[in-house]
């Protein structure tokens, strides 16, 4: 007998699972409640130009999500680099780089460290002491996850400069958390694998496309041709346990969901369908409404407690080119990272020749998220001027700011006992998410991880029943 698993949630996890079991030869009906998959990682069109929800980077570490894109057929709409190297800008001083050698991990960074100019020498020799130890630390140890980062560096000879320049120059974009603020197992775990294990695993990437292409278009390309019934705008209210399976009710959006066939209820329409399994992709506060009491078996309140941290991106079209690299870190500079967007955007056709569109990505942006758009100009158009002297002379085409106030879980100590793993206490039901415990922070690796794993468990469990409810 086919088993009919439904997925609740089309944001990477979401895809992941239904794609896992599908492959697998179950029936999948996936649920997604805005009109486009790929949740928080994707684009939308603003006059000519497509904007990325957020720039997000990949790294060579991240072998679930790559093997992900290419499931979709699209792998080679990313770029990734053939060796870590990431330019380093500060106001009124030389660029700097970290650039990784042919060495082996550690040592591939060492010269890299020796050179960084914008720490003292004696910071750098502390940094590789650091380094090591820091690769000796056990993400697992729950005492681990209880501490800060920032009060492990402290204790282990960092200096605040080697913390501004350096720790959090990786950190804050991949934990979306400040060193002081974030978990030491996070932090350990993102360094371990990205920096300290393997020399090529850092090596950075990003598309060369819009993210809706790859996330949306290539996904429900794949969904649909593995046979999985995708509905978008389509939003599930509840989803209760019955004798017969997991009901689900849900309300059809305005627009038109994907794969409308015979007794489509329409738009605005409200339906109820029962399924075998559940694979509950949404993001945490949402699954603490929607999912049965003690599905999860974490404590009271644990989504509010589990906590989200904000991402602000500003978005600039130069009349020229500023940033003369594909992207760029800055320190000493409310700038944090760089990236030039005019070829995956489509700004050239938008634009005159020779423009530029710069995303200037922003995390841990509790400070900045909440700031109107005059404030936002005010404050990045004269510090990107500062790390780029060639924006002094250009004229600012465009300028907007893309918000998302819960773009992450909070990656804070005590995170793991907040983050539950894919199988629940009830049968037919598994949840996914990049805030479920996959040991990574939130990021579409996590996603991916957990979208397979949440899978893997709904095709492990027993069926509930079958059949469908009118
Ligand atoms: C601005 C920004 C920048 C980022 N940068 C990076 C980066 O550089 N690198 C990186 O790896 N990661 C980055 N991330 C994190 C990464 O995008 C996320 O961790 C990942 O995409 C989350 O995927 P998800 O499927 O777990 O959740 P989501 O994307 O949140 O998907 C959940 C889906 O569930 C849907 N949903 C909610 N309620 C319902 C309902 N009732 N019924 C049906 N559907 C529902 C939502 O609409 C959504 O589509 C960034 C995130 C943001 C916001």
């Amino acid at each position: 007998m086919t088993v009919h698993v439904g997925v609740v949630g089309g944001g990477l996890a979401g895809v992941a699972a239904a794609l896992r079991c599908a492959d697998a030869g179950a029936a999948v009906t996936l649920w997604e409640s805005r009109a486009r998959l790929g949740g928080v990682a994707g684009s939308f069109r603003r006059g000519e130009l497509d904007v990325d929800t957020g720039q997000h980077v990949v790294l060579r570490c991240c072998t679930s999500y790559l093997a992900f894109l290419d499931r979709l057929g699209v792998r080679d709409d990313v770029e990734l680099q053939d060796r870590l190297d990431i330019p380093v800008l500060a106001p009124g001083a030389r660029p700097a780089r970290l650039r990784r050698s042919g060495l082996p991990a550690p040592l591939h960074l060492g010269a890299a460290l020796a050179r960084y100019g914008p720490m003292p020498l004696a910071d750098r020799l502390r940094v590789l002491r650091g380094a090591l130890a820091l690769g000796r630390v056990d993400p697992d140890d729950p005492a681990v996850d209880a501490r800060s980062f920032g009060d492990w560096l402290a204790a282990h000879g960092q200096r605040p400069r080697a913390v501004q320049t350096l720790w959090d120059l990786v950190g804050v974009a991949t934990l979306n958390a400040r060193a002081a603020d974030a978990s030491l197992a996070l932090a350990a775990t993102v360094f371990q694998l990205g920096l300290l294990t393997d020399a090529a695993a850092g090596d950075v990437g990003w598309a060369r496309v819009p993210l809706g292409r790859l996330h949306d278009d290539a996904a429900r390309r794949a969904l649909v041709t593995a046979g999985v019934d995708v509905r978008t705008s389509a939003k599930v209210r509840t989803l209760t346990r019955g004798h017969d399976g997991w009901r689900i009710a849900l309300t059809h959006a305005q627009a038109a969901h994907a794969q409308a066939g015979p007794g489509d209820p329409g738009p605005g329409g409200e339906e109820e369908l029962v399924v075998d399994r559940i694979v509950s992709a949404v993001p945490p506060s949402v699954a603490a409404r929607l999912l049965p009491e003690g599905a999860l078996g974490l404590p009271a309140e644990w989504a509010d407690r589990l906590g989200s941290s904000p991402i602000v991106d500003v978005h600039v079209v130069y009349d020229r080119r500023v940033l003369h690299h594909p992207f760029a870190a800055a320190v000493d500079s409310p700038v944090q990272w760089m990236f030039d967007r005019t070829a995956s955007s489509g700004a050239r056709a938008a634009h005159p020749p020779g423009a530029q569109y710069v995303a200037v990505s922003l995390s841990a942006a509790d400070d900045l998220v909440g700031l109107p758009l005059a404030a936002l100009r005010e404050l990045m158009l004269p510090a990107l001027t500062a790390v780029l002297p060639a924006a002094a002379h250009a004229r600012v085409l465009d300028f907007f700011v893309t918000r998302e106030p819960h773009a992450t879980f909070r990656a804070g100590p005590g995170q793991a006992a907040l983050r539950p793993g894919p199988v629940t206490n009830l049968p037919g039901l598994s949840v996914a998410g990049a805030w479920t415990a996959t040991g990574w922070p939130a990021t579409m690796e996590g996603a991916v991880r957990s979208g397979d794993a949440a899978a893997a468990a709904a095709l492990a469990r027993p069926v509930v029943a079958a059949g469908v409810a009118a």
